[in-house]
């Protein structure tokens, strides 16, 4: 990782799941952190330490609203969107306007500022690819009405308009595609594989299999993407991305139900219900462009991430849910 100075840094989305640790990490490494967040689906508490901190504070804002940081800003992560597809797809017209007018205004914001910024795109862009695995260069097969659009869509126009203000403004833009990551503070209630199957495993409850199990994903853990954010946002300017994020180890749903069974030596059942409507089949993402442009590959092993997890999951579950709100 490149040294270098104390940075003025805005997290948006910095209270959900990978914004906070990456708000752990930036604040560690000495830097002045802004988090923004409206807590749709983050939690103050994954924060709250980092309020002992001088260098963080914490700022409650909608980024479907302008935002007025009130202070010199270099480097701006723009993580702010459900990515949960329940989540996402409760208020689906509210999601759209998180992803385009939240890029909007995380680019005016680097604007104004001369900021350099980074957006969190996502393999989704590749919708149900018919190309395996997936290269940046491909376009993707998105369906632009269905259920999974508001997202998928949503974060396609997110990254034209990353583009577009470099070409138009010579902002520094940064993007990156992530696929899907798994760790410590996800929700319990997240609805996304990995928490799902290692809640339920917990609690010896049905685990609930989409389909017949055989599609695939390919997991990355927390700690692994976040070096390669780092990576990417201190890289050079002329590297923008897009650029692919994640394990290249390839695994079907069923295998994740199984290993997560044995590592919980859970007595939990499978239990098969519907494949959501434009669930994708399979999912790989090709990482050579991260390897040669940033020196990132991943390391961490799905067992080890998984075990991480588990250990997580296991004390949330044996532990009511705190009351406190901010
Ligand atoms: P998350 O839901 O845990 O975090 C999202 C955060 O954004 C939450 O804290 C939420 O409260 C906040 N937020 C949502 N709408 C907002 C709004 N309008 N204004 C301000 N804050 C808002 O999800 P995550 O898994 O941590 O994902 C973070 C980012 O990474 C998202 O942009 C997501 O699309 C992207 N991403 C995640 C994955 C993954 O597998 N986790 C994969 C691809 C892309
Ligand atoms: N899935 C499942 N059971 C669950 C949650 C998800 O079988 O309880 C499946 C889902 O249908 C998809 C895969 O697991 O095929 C990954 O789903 P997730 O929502 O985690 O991520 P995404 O579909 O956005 O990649």
């Amino acid at each position: 990782m490149p040294v270098i100075g104390k940075l003025n840094i805005v997290v948006t989305g910095g209270a959900g799941f990978i914004g906070s640790h990456l708000c752990d990490r930036l604040v560690q490494k000495g830097h002045m952190v802004t988090c923004v967040d409206n807590l749709h689906t983050g939690r103050f508490d994954n924060v709250r330490p980092l309020l002992n901190h001088r260098n963080f504070s914490f700022a409650e804002a909608d980024v479907r609203e302008p935002l007025d940081i009130g202070g010199p800003v270099d480097r701006i992560y723009n993580l702010a969107c459900p990515a949960s597809p329940p989540h996402y797809q409760t208020d689906p017209i509210g999601t759209v306007k998180t992803c385009v007018l939240g890029a909007l205004h995380v680019l005016e914001l680097a604007r104004s500022t001369g900021a350099r910024v980074l957006q969190a795109s996502t393999s989704e862009v590749y919708g149900d690819p018919e190309i395996h695995p997936q290269p940046e260069s491909y376009r993707g097969s998105v369906n632009p009405i269905g259920p999974r659009a508001c997202y998928d869509e949503g974060k396609r126009c997110a990254e034209a308009l990353f583009f577009d203000y470099r070409r138009m403004h010579g902002v520094a833009v940064k993007v990156a595609r992530i696929f899907n990551t798994y760790g410590p503070r996800m929700l319990e209630n997240d609805g996304r594989v990995i928490s799902n199957f290692v809640v339920q495993a917990l609690r010896n409850k049905p685990i609930t299999l989409y389909g017949d199990g055989s599609q695939t994903r390919s997991f990355c853990y927390v700690e692994d993407l976040l070096n390669g954010l780092e990576l990417l946002m201190e890289s050079d300017d002329q590297v923008t991305g897009p650029i692919n994020l994640g394990n290249p180890r390839e695994v079907t749903v069923k295998e994740i139900a199984h290993m997560v069974l044995a590592q919980t030596g859970s007595r939990s059942r499978l239990a098969y219900h519907p494949l959501p409507q434009d669930d994708p089949r399979r999912r790989k993402p090709e990482i050579g462009a991260a390897a040669q442009a940033l020196g990132w590959q991943p390391s961490i092993p799905l067992e080890q991430g998984l075990r991480s997890t588990i250990d997580y999951f296991a004390l949330k579950v044996a532990t009511p849910a705190p009351a406190a709100a901010p």
